[in-house]
């Protein structure tokens, strides 16, 4: 090792409030040592993959590795991006997980040394017997022609959590006219999330009385998730003209100066209000750290385990990971437990309950917006196992395409719930 990236090292480690003894444990599976599991990344997938880590494993040192000043739970932005709760009640600090035990480092994972088992961190390089990715996916709204630079502040996206209290005063403001709204291609964070936008945002142009419409342009042919694609195009059609449906259509530039975004069929609609969902990407650490698939940079994985097929001792989690499960908190949080089982298991520390029944079992839950008072229900129950390297997996899906209040409050009651198996 260099002598500069272990000193920095060292500085990270009392920057981290840790004794500098651990840097240089050996970390042979020896039961009576410590063991060290880094997580890049404290969304749902890293927060729950911590939280669960140290349940199972309590004198095991987490580190988890986040950049931001606070969490943030994503499946509040519409309820912020329309003014129903302030961004602080969907957000919680850190620090009530450094009251669990788990070590809390301001920074940023920037690569790993799989075979000395380094990782290299904005804070300094920390050595691993566990590595887990839950970076997430990545936000790249300069994939769009004409938002590159200060022109994408022109764009105030319900993806973009720095700027959703600027979005809730955009709509809140909105005198009338012209909203746009995009679905880019590609797999996304929540795959409902463009439509129960658009129709969120057709009923308020029309509860208040205002002129003007909602234009979605949806690189599918139909809303998804699939299994609730009716319950979505019958609510779309029931907002009558405050909705336009462009469906198989692309956003191929914007022109922000004319306030004007082209479609790939060449038509230009006028906008009053700019909100679209940019381009997602896997998370380019999984590139960097080499456990990207192929094509992408998805991570890949056994997701009966969440290991990673390339490197020894690493993991990926949530969005960063390509699983079957979709690409939500409800799947992230719930892979999150098997790979703090798999983790736990690879320290000798067994869980029966989880890893020793195969198949692994998932249940993954959706209420999607069909309107403000109303949600849909799609319920997913995997069964997967891994067969000479095949996946073998059966799903059971339990779903309802029409919005209900009972769904609605079994949504508030999920995320209330899944925030306090993490931060309670
Ligand atoms: C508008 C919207 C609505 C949604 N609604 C729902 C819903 O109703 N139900 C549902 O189940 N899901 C919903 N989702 C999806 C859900 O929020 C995500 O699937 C979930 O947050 C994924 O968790 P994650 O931890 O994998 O990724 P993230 O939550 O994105 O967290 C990744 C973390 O990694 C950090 N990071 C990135 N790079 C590094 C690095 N190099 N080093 C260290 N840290 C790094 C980031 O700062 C971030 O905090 C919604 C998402 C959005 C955007």
């Amino acid at each position: 090792m260099k002598r500069r990236t272990l000193l920095s090292g060292l500085s990270g480690i009392l920057a981290a409030g840790l004794a500098p003894g651990l840097w240089q444990r050996s970390f042979a599976a020896d039961p009576e040592k410590k063991r060290r599991v880094v997580i890049a990344g404290g969304g749902f997938a890293g927060a729950k993959t911590a939280v669960d880590l140290k349940r199972l494993v309590p004198d095991a040192e987490i580190l988890l590795i986040e950049p931001e000043e606070r969490f943030f739970s994503a499946p509040s932005s519409l309820d912020v991006a329309f003014g129903r709760i302030p961004m602080a009640s969907a957000s919680r600090s850190y620090d009530l997980l450094a009251r669990k035990g788990i070590r809390l480092i301001k920074g940023r994972v920037l690569g790993a040394d799989p075979v000395t088992h380094n990782v290299e961190t904005s804070q300094g390089s920390f050595a691993y017997s566990a590595l887990v990715a839950a970076s997430g996916i990545d936000l790249v709204p300069e994939a769009i022609e004409g938002l590159k630079g200060e022109n994408a502040l022109s764009n105030l996206s319900l993806y973009d959590r720095k700027r959703l209290p600027d979005l809730a005063k955009a709509i809140a403001d909105f005198k009338g006219g012209t909203i746009v709204v995009s679905a880019p291609a590609g797999a996304i964070k929540c795959a409902p999330a463009p439509y129960e936008y658009t129709l969120l945002l057709a009923h308020h142009l029309k509860s208040r009385g205002l002129k003007g419409k909602v234009v979605l342009i949806d690189d599918r042919p139909n809303p998804q998730p699939q299994s609730v694609a009716s319950g979505f195009s019958a609510a779309m059609e029931a907002m009558g003209p405050y909705i336009d449906y462009l469906f198989q259509e692309t956003v191929a530039r914007v022109d922000v100066k004319k306030r004007e975004v082209e479609t790939g069929m060449g038509d230009k609609i006028a906008y009053d209000l700019l909100t679209l969902i940019p381009p997602n990407r896997g998370s380019a650490l999984v590139k960097t750290l080499g456990i990207a698939g192929q094509g992408d940079s998805f991570a890949e994985v056994d997701p009966t385990t969440m290991k990673c097929a390339a490197h020894e001792a690493v993991y990926a989690v949530g969005d960063a990971a390509r699983t079957p499960y979709g690409i939500s908190a409800s799947s992230s949080t719930q892979g999150a437990l098997l790979c703090a089982a798999a983790v736990a298991d690879s320290f000798g520390v067994r869980q029966p309950e989880i890893t020793a029944s195969a198949p692994a079992r998932i249940q993954t839950v959706c209420y999607p917006f069909a309107g403000p008072e109303l949600s849909m229900r799609t319920v997913s129950r995997f069964q997967v196992h891994m067969d000479k390297g095949e996946m073998k997996l059966h799903s059971d899906p339990d779903i309802e395409a029409k919005g209900t209040p009972v769904n609605l409050a079994a949504r508030r009651k999920w995320e209330d719930d899944l925030l306090a198996s993490i931060f309670g």
